[in-house]
């Protein structure tokens, strides 16, 4: 049996990075697995992907900033799989500039995808899974998301901030407590990890990657599957004490 065999999990922002590598380790364990992003090709790639090693995935298009999109993607999820158990809010955007030189539409734009989607994945997900008996919901949010970088990403460090505070209030808004909907919520909070929004700041500036790699004392960066597998246990049965919480996966950065 796989650790999370038999349930159905969507994770947004899954064509590539850390979202691929959460779809793949899910499947791998048992779940069905949606994969949902704006990268149709890459997208597609994943699932296909996973389907090519034996699990269970669909790919489908989606935008987490529009309200029909979740819709959509709910919907679909329900009437190929029959209930939520999992979603992963992961998709996410960055940019890097000084407050001084950031646009409103900037600012604005950032905060659609990083904050406005998780509310609305987060929105959607309850009125599924509290049909269903219950679920998990795992919000991607940063190192970036408990402490402040001196590195021109302002914008980015609000939003995740954003994300921490308001998965603790979901997770209590649906706890026992509250309305006693059965869904954990938790945050997962990565240092930096090797991707193509990582590769792309590393790749302009040397300086930048150095210190990068200097502010995590374990010394190496980490890889996606790093979070995958916090995720992983996010996801199963084995956290259903966790809730509210936030799982910081940063090679020691935050400690100190
Ligand atoms: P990435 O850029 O490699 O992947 C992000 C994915 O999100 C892409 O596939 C992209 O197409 C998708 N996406 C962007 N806008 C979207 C939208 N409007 N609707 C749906 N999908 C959209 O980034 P990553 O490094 O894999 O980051 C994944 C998450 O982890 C993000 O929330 C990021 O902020 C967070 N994170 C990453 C790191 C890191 O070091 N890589 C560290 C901390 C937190």
């Amino acid at each position: 049996m796989g650790r999370v065999e038999g349930k159905t999990a969507i994770i947004t922002g899954a064509a590539r990075g850390l979202g691929k590598a959460m779809s793949q380790l899910l499947a791998k364990e048992g779940a069905r697995v949606v994969v949902a992003d704006i990268l149709e090709d890459a997208g597609r790639e994943t699932a296909e992907e996973i389907r090519r090693e034996g699990g269970r995935a669909i790919f489908l298009g989606h935008d987490v900033t529009s309200e029909d999109s979740w819709s959509e993607v709910i919907g679909k999820t329900l009437s190929e799989f029959g209930k939520l158990d999992v979603l992963v809010n992961n998709a996410g955007i960055q940019i890097i500039k000084e407050i001084a030189d950031t646009t409103l539409e900037e600012w604005r734009r950032l905060m659609s995808v990083n904050l406005d989607g998780v509310f609305l994945g987060t929105k959607h997900a309850i009125r599924a899974m509290r049909e269903s008996g219950g679920g998990s919901i795992v919000n991607i949010s940063s190192v970036a998301g408990i402490i402040g970088t001196a590195d021109d990403t302002a914008a980015y460090v609000a939003s995740k901030g954003g994300v921490r505070l308001f998965t603790k209030a979901a997770a209590l808004e649906c706890s026992k407590l509250c309305h006693d909907y059965n869904i954990r919520v938790n945050s997962v909070h990565p240092g930096v990890i090797k991707t193509d929004m990582v590769a792309g700041m590393m790749a302009h500036d040397e300086e930048f990657k150095k210190k990068l790699e200097s502010s995590h004392p374990i010394g190496f960066l980490g890889q996606p599957i790093d979070i995958a597998y916090i995720v992983l246990y996010l996801a199963s049965d084995e956290s259903r004490l966790a809730t509210g919480a936030e799982f910081v996966i940063d090679g020691g950065w935050t400690a100190s």
